[in-house]
């Protein structure tokens, strides 16, 4: 079975002192929790304090993006190996850097890639619009940022991917369970095994993201294709983000 996974992206919030208290409250409260991986996500400048405040528990550290080329002439960019130096993760081709940044499935792939290079874990988020799903085209869609961000990458074991249709992102508003497990045990997996075959394909941890909180995150766990959430908005509250990973162990029978 997929392992059990839970990230918090804190996207770009949380001071310098904000982000020591939050990482201290979630080690001493999740810090050693096994049969489930739980990774924190700050902001970049945050990657090194945050690494450290939790040294010497299980937690994992991800980034929330980075560039695919390894060094070079651009300003403000960060590489691969830069972000594989501090983290285990990166999270890759999220909705807002899709939409306000101009992230295309191409450049997600070319991401995807070289994160695998550096040694990273990527958490490949895949989703579709609301105007998208009203028009029929969710799994079209989603289809294809799978395949595409997939394509040339031969191998599964270090993969995470995250389902986070856009509408339920930050709204406060999640899918509801069954839609979600809808794409994610039916397009998604598909794709999945299409590629990486059974059993590799199954070994990959889906995550649903979009609103997920500590009242709606049970529903999401008791899909069997649903193996963990990435979590915005409850990540920056510790007792929140501490109850999704304890129910996501519980529900999956890992603690
Ligand atoms: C996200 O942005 O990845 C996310 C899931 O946000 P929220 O939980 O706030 O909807």
């Amino acid at each position: 079975m997929a392992r059990p996974t839970v990230a918090g992206n804190w996207k770009m919030n949380t001071s310098l002192a904000e982000a020591k208290s939050l990482a201290r409250d979630l080690r001493a409260s999740i810090g050693d929790i096994n049969g489930i991986d739980r990774v924190l996500c700050p902001p970049f400048p945050y990657l090194m304090l945050v690494r450290e405040t939790v040294a010497g528990s299980s937690i994992g550290i991800g980034a929330q993006n980075m560039n695919y080329q390894e060094k070079g002439a651009f300003t403000g960019e960060v590489s691969p190996s830069m972000v594989a130096e501090l983290c285990d993760y990166v999270i890759l081709g999220h909705s807002e850097r899709r939409a306000l940044y101009g992230e295309t499935d191409e450049s997600v792939n070319l991401k995807v890639e070289a994160a695998l290079k550096a040694g990273l874990k990527p958490i490949l988020c895949v989703g579709e619009t609301l105007a998208q799903r009203e028009a029929g085209a969710a799994e079209s869609i989603v289809g294809k940022q799978i395949t595409k961000a997939l394509d040339g990458v031969e191998n599964a074991s270090s993969l995470v991917v995250a389902y986070e249709p856009v509408w339920a992102i930050g709204t406060g508003v999640p899918a509801t369970p069954e839609l979600a497990a809808e794409i994610m045990g039916g397009v998604i997996q598909r794709n999945l095994i299409a590629l990486y075959g059974e059993p590799a394909a199954l070994e990959v941890p889906l995550l649903y993201g979009g609103s997920v909180n500590p009242d709606s995150v049970q529903g999401f766990m008791e899909q069997g294709c649903i193996h963990g959430a990435l979590v915005g908005g409850a990540s920056l509250k510790p007792e929140d983000f501490a109850h999704i990973v304890r129910t996501t162990a519980g529900v999956k029978g890992v603690s």
